[in-house]
């Protein structure tokens, strides 16, 4: 076959973004239609019986597949370069459904410290409850993830670069580590997405999304994605039919349109992050700005190499406490006070009191949140006037 045959073969990101999975129903529509039905119906008792067995790969019911989200599922795989997708509720129900589907008791798991702190509490309360045993390690620290392996590690889980400091970890040489290891290497994508990080490529084995953050890119709806090799997303299908934790249609419907301009999104993104990152670099009010696009910051040079672009999200010390934060905050008048990112809009948050409000000193110690860290997710307006938002946080610190 060669890309005369298939269009889609080699394709560039942008024309998979816009076009690949899309089927069409018999009525032509252009746009893909959203299909708002919990169940299908069989043309006899025989053809309903092949459903169930299976022999019939067609529809059952929706919490088993819907053609909205198959068509999301078939996009976000083509995206990522992997063989198949699935569809989750959220991005933590991404996470869930991979280890529920891949794990057992006995099993172990390495995980880095910064990630997602809901991912942690996941790991901490439930896993360890049903007898899956955790090592948390210094995401940097390419030592430290070979020393915490065991016969049993079963998974290595990391976002990379990561919330909010923006390590960034070696993709290529922790799938080398896993490798030798027999161990699963599982990213976590959701700051990059597949427009500025393949991490298949890379050598991961699996990549979860968030779709919440920027594969929707305006803070419409909540899901997840699971995305890798065809025999792993199987045994998270049956978990998915067995326990639940499906996309509606509607909201794939919305990911879908999300992802037509995904590229075109990031790429944006980046540039307002790295223009803002180096604005605030150069103010004497703040004390260190986090964002791998900065030739000084540590992550740099890897983040070159392993990403398209350095992507939307950045953070930064003020001079001072956290009364000198939380004035900075209050005084910004466009960008929106929430702990979402991977939005249109620019987002600003502090993390100490907020997102990472949980971990203890020693744990915030430990992942860098100071109570005086402020978090952008920088968002689409002009960055003119985002810079004169941070203007007015200085103004009053
Ligand atoms: C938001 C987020 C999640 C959880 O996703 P939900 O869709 O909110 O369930 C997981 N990982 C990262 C990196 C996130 O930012």
């Amino acid at each position: 076959m060669t890309d005369f045959d298939d269009p889609y073969l080699d394709a560039g990101i942008d024309t998979l973004a816009v076009r690949a999975g899309q089927t069409r129903s018999a009525e032509g529509e252009h746009s893909e239609p959203i299909f708002t039905t919990s169940s299908y119906v069989f043309e006899s008792a025989a053809a309903a019986a092949a459903r169930f067995t299976g022999e019939d790969p067609g529809n059952v019911y929706s919490r088993y597949t819907n053609p909205t989200v198959r068509m999301f599922q078939d996009r976000i795989a083509a995206l990522e370069g992997g063989e198949a997708a699935v569809a989750t509720a959220s991005g933590m129900a991404a996470i869930l459904s991979t280890c529920m589907a891949l794990l057992e008791a006995g099993d172990h798991v390495v995980c880095s410290r910064s990630v997602f702190g809901t991912t942690t509490a996941m790991f901490n309360r439930y896993f360890k409850k049903f007898g899956v045993d955790i090592t948390f390690v210094t995401a940097t620290d390419l030592g430290e993830w070979e020393a915490a392996l065991t016969e049993k590690t079963r998974i290595l889980f990391l976002e990379t670069p990561s919330n909010p400091l923006c390590d960034v970890i070696d993709l290529k040489a922790l799938s080398a580590i896993a490798k030798r290891n027999d161990s699963l290497l599982v990213v976590d994508n959701c700051f990059c997405t597949p427009a500025l990080q393949k991490p298949l490529e890379l050598g991961a084995d699996i990549v979860v999304h968030s779709a919440t953050k920027y594969l929707d890119g305006q803070g419409r709806c909540v899901g997840g994605v699971v995305v890798g090799p065809k025999k792993y997303m199987d045994e998270l299908v049956v978990f998915l039919r067995t326990a639940g934790p499906t996309m509606s249609p509607f909201n794939a419907w919305v990911f879908l349109k999300g992802l037509e301009t995904l590229r075109l999104r990031m790429d944006a993104h980046s540039a307002n992050a790295l223009a803002m990152a180096e604005w605030l670099d150069a103010q004497p009010e703040i004390d260190k700005v986090y964002y791998a696009g900065l030739k000084d910051h540590p992550g740099h040079e890897l983040a070159a190499q392993q990403q398209r672009g350095f992507g939307g999200v950045l953070s930064f010390q003020v001079k001072g406490d956290q009364a000198a934060a939380w004035r900075f905050i209050d005084a910004t008048k466009i960008m929106s006070l929430t702990a979402n990112l991977g939005d249109a809009k620019s987002t600003i948050v502090h993390p100490a009191t907020t997102t990472h409000g949980r971990l203890s000193d020693e744990e915030k110690a430990q992942a860098g949140i100071t109570e005086n860290l402020i978090r952008v997710s920088v968002g689409l307006e002009d960055v003119k006037d985002l810079i004169k938002d941070l203007q007015r946080g200085i103004a009053a610190l």
